[in-house]
């Protein structure tokens, strides 16, 4: 079964309330994404069909081994992809942008931005570099309004 977007973005909560609780519970992973149960429930059943969780109704979620596997991978990415951005564009609030790239980035460029971010944490002097080269922001005279991105950065 492939993951879609949403159960990616369920694995990687559920992965991240057993690692802070030890336990999963239904009610929490609604509260957590800010879902209605209902619609938590279904998606928990294709996760469990998936072979990624095992759930009963009325007990707790627990993830299988190729659960916790995917899961620590999201949550890998996750905060790998904040790291790069971060270091990239010096935004703290990158958080959205991410949500929206994790989904379709591939393992193996992030294994690339693991190497580079690493890269960049043990050689500083390329930051500033960097820092440097932003100054010129975007291209400039380009009206960039119709793109989704850009709307999704100047609301
Ligand atoms: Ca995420």
């Amino acid at each position: 079964m492939v993951l879609t977007e949403s159960m990616e973005d369920y694995l990687e909560a559920i992965y991240r309330l057993d690692l802070e609780k030890g336990y999963v519970r239904l009610r929490e992973l609604a509260q957590v994404l800010q879902v209605q149960p209902p619609s938590v429930t279904r998606m928990v059943r294709k996760l469990d069909e998936g072979g990624f969780v095992h759930y009963r109704k009325y007990r707790q979620i627990l993830l299988t081994d190729r659960g916790r596997e995917i899961g620590r991978f999201l949550v890998w990415r996750d905060q790998l992809l904040l790291q790069f951005l971060y270091l990239v564009s010096g935004e703290r609030d990158v958080k959205s942008q991410v949500e929206g790239i994790e989904h379709y980035i591939t393992p193996k460029t992030m294994i690339w931005i693991k190497k580079l971010v690493t890269f960049l944490r043990t050689n500083p002097e390329y930051v500033t570099e960097l820092q440097r080269a932003r100054a010129g922001d975007y291209p400039e005279g380009i009206d960039l309004k119709e793109l989704r991105a850009w709307n999704f950065r100047h609301p």
